[in-house]
């Protein structure tokens, strides 16, 4: 297995720049997920990783060797498409064994690792059918056996859950992370999904614009997202963002259009948080997530009145959207915690957990 070191990546396709910088390191033997919106640059990165795309600009690295201007197959690494991309003509056994015959590989071995990779993929009753014989979870499964059988440094998967069903899709993403771990391989898998991410990353980058926005663990991009983009698409519901400026000790709520202004006192964790925010006119936002605003007994100290907007029932847990200085705010609660449309409740914000974004850079700035 190997690391891969991305440097200063740019590929631009006539007009359009897909990859504008891209700074990235994925360790030896690490589970990276490349997340980010449809159109932000991971799959033109992953291809250049692969050598399927030529870059106009800066190096890539596999291990210690430079493989910038390599072909693919110089690069020692496998890809698993959307697509099952298997040969129909070809039952499983042909199509797992299929890359190792390419290279001319004994017989003995190819039998050897193509069982060792039905095993794995819970496959082994199935070698003998052709692909159309297959349910579109085992045609995925044999697609990322193809890829296992040459064991190659660095696997690269580009959105290989997207064309199964959710259930599917839940299943695959446990066994593909449950795999990744017994062979040790370095992988880079790419994704839309921050569920996925979230749940198999050891590691994510997260993409937008071309640019690689911050890389962290599921929890640290989560705790501390760096700006705006990052804290906002990561999570479900998204981050709550309430703009607002900071006069001396409490934050002045912005009001949208036709509401009330509102005052949020920074408690003792919130004045330790928020230190060194700027006082006066710097524009800022306020980012809180569902999970850290709680419902408390009006005139808890800290707890602001909020109008209650809309209840989201989703049987595990309830989301309920709060009007505060006009902006709705959306709270996680239990799935007994059913309030009535305009209600009014008291709302304490955690403010240990919250975060002070600068609106102009919208960089987090505590
Ligand atoms: P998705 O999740 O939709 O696959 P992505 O993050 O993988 O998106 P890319 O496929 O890397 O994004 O595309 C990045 C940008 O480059 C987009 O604006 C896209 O339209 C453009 N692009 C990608 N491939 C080509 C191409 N072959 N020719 C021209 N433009 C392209």
């Amino acid at each position: 297995m190997a690391s891969v070191r991305v440097q200063q990546l740019i590929k631009k396709y006539d007009q359009v720049v897909a990859v504008k910088g891209m700074d990235l390191s994925v360790e030896d033997g690490e589970f990276m997920v490349f997340l980010g919106p449809s159109g932000c640059g991971k799959t033109t990165t992953l291809r250049c990783i692969a050598g399927l795309e030529l870059p106009d600009g800066g190096t890539i690295k596999i291990g210690e060797e430079e493989v910038t201007h390599k072909q693919p197959a110089e690069r020692d690494i496998a890809f698993v498409f959307q697509s099952f991309s298997l040969y129909p003509h070809m039952t499983v056994r042909e199509n797992l064994s299929f890359p190792l015959r390419a290279v001319k590989t004994a017989q003995s071995v190819i039998d050897e690792r193509v069982m060792m990779a039905a095993r794995m993929l819970h496959i082994t009753d199935k070698l003998d059918r052709k692909p159309t014989q297959l349910s579109g979870g085992e045609q995925q499964r044999v697609t990322i056996g193809r890829a296992i059988v040459r064991r190659p440094q660095v696997f690269l998967m580009d959105e290989p859950l997207s064309a199964l069903d959710a259930k599917l899709r839940t299943e695959m993403r446990a066994e593909i992370k449950k795999l990744q771990t017994d062979l040790g391989a370095t992988t880079i898998y790419v994704t839309h999904d921050q569920l996925e991410a979230m749940s198999m990353g050891d590691r994510i980058a997260i993409m937008y614009g071309g640019l690689l926005q911050q890389a962290g663990t599921p929890m640290e991009v989560y705790d501390n997202p760096r700006n705006l983009f990052v804290a906002g698409f990561i999570g479900s519901p998204a981050m709550n963002f309430v703009p607002c400026t900071r006069s001396g000790d409490s934050l002045s709520l912005s009001p949208a259009e036709g509401a009330a202004a509102a005052s949020l006192g920074l408690d003792s964790d919130g004045k330790g948080r928020f230190a060194t925010t700027p006082t006066g006119d710097t524009s800022l936002v306020l980012g809180v997530r569902p999970e850290d605003v709680a419902f408390v007994e009006a005139g808890t100290p800290g707890s602001l009145p909020v109008r209650v907007e809309v209840v989201e029932l989703l049987g595990s847990e309830n989301i309920i959207n709060v009007g505060l200085a006009g902006h709705i705010v959306k709270v996680r609660t239990t799935p007994t915690f059913r309030p009535t449309l305009g209600q009014t409740l008291h709302a304490r914000i955690n403010q240990s957990r919250s975060h002070l974004f600068n609106k102009q850079t919208e960089l987090n700035i505590n």
